[in-house]
């Protein structure tokens, strides 16, 4: 953050607190850069989404035209594909034309993706309507159409192994239940990938992962990949070769839509790019490095500090004291604890035999958001139960 985003924000900020006057909650710690509702946590990108065009961070690899067939996909070899637009718009795959594959390379991802099984039925098992969602080349959501498979009639119509029906994680995972619509109705998938990551020596570190909502219903839950989905042969990471060699790690690879034998259609295609959640270092997740979220905390700290005075030296003192606060919480040096310090005489002196009712007036915030933020603060172990603010406080009636 610049100095001049610095100001600005911290300007919103000042009119928004004297507006609502919302107090945050717990401060940071070893694995928290930022308090709880802390202002100061970095703002949310807006989008719009409105559940009939795509969001608009999405990248729309198929929309029904030429140009988008022509824009962003081909066949394995970086050729034209020879998949079909046919007169709906929608994207057909044509037996002997092989896999389609995006020109551009995704790693973790969330993906949406509208296919039909053809309406002539032919084939039984994973010859009906027969294709596949691939994930960076490696991961297949089955597609197929599984619309008559159902073990509990008697005989199930369409008889199929469980983890090579539509939805499942083919050869690992049977989808959780069978959402599957009539032959030439379109079913969706909405896929959230995270592409599996390695240690430098090529062994697994953390495998790769799928959730699926097919047709809206859930049928993979962050399935964890046994490796690379195949056919009948159990999966494994196979990056460490029989010489003990690592082979390459590629980071993205294209997406690609399997060429079966069967026309299956496409529709409505479209991605978006998301962060790997070993990149979330500094908002507490599982994968909270703390030297990083020090780093985050003293910077913080210091960009606070720079305009403490001009935006809050005419404050009133309650606000000003959790300022003073907030700032330690993030870095305590020692000036910072002496701000503190000052601020708390200043409070324990001036509060003296005043009530409840008089604080908002005086100091800007009521005794009990005072008092909870002085919890959380013990809690924390920011300061001691014995602090005589805390006492002072508490005399409040
Ligand atoms: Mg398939």
């Amino acid at each position: 953050m610049n100095m001049t985003k610095t100001v600005i924000s911290s300007f919103v900020f000042c009119t928004t607190l004297a507006l609502f006057a919302d107090p945050f909650g717990a401060p940071p710690d070893a694995v928290h850069a930022w308090g709880v509702h802390d202002d100061y946590r970095p703002g949310v990108k807006k989008i719009t989404a409105d559940g009939v065009k795509p969001p608009s961070d999405a990248i729309v690899l198929f929309d029904g035209t030429s140009e988008s067939i022509q824009n962003n996909w081909c066949d394995h070899k970086g050729n034209p594909t020879r998949w079909k637009l046919n007169e709906k718009g929608e994207l057909v795959s044509v037996r002997g034309a092989g896999s389609i594959f995006t020109k551009r390379k995704f790693s973790d991802c969330q993906l949406h993706v509208e296919w039909a099984a053809p309406e002539n039925i032919i084939g039984v098992g994973q010859g009906r309507g027969n294709s596949g969602v691939f994930l960076m080349g490696e991961y297949e959501i089955q597609v197929l159409d599984s619309y008559e498979t159902d073990p509990s009639k008697t005989p199930n119509p369409n008889p199929n192994y469980s983890d090579g029906q539509a939805g499942a994680a083919y050869g690992q995972n049977p989808p959780a239940v069978n959402p599957c619509r009539a032959p030439g109705v379109f079913n969706t998938y909405d896929i959230i990938f995270h592409a599996p990551r390695y240690n430098s020596d090529g062994t697994i570190r953390l495998p790769a992962n799928i959730t699926v909502l097919f047709n809206g219903v859930l049928v993979q839950d962050n399935w964890k990949f046994d490796g690379p989905t195949g056919f009948r042969h159990r999966a494994f990471y196979r990056r460490i070769q029989a010489n003990n060699s690592v082979t390459e790690i590629v980071p993205k690879s294209p997406l690609s839509f399997q060429d079966h034998g069967n026309p299956v259609k496409f529709r409505n295609v479209w991605i978006r790019e998301i962060s790997n959640p070993e990149e979330n270092v500094t908002h507490g997740s599982y994968y909270a490095k703390p030297e990083e979220v020090l780093k985050l905390r003293a910077k913080t700290a210091a960009e606070l500090d720079a305009s403490f005075e001009k935006n809050w030296g005419k404050e009133k003192l309650g606000r000003k004291l959790l300022e003073a606060w907030r700032v330690a919480s993030y870095e305590a040096t020692p000036a910072r604890l002496e701000r503190v310090k000052k601020l708390e005489e200043e409070f324990i002196s001036s509060s003296k035999g005043i009530t409840a009712g008089e604080m908002w007036p005086k100091f800007g915030i009521g005794k009990w958001e005072l008092r909870n933020y002085y919890y959380d603060l013990v809690v924390a172990g920011a300061t001691e139960q014995n602090n005589p603010t805390i006492k002072a406080i508490d005399s409040i009636k």
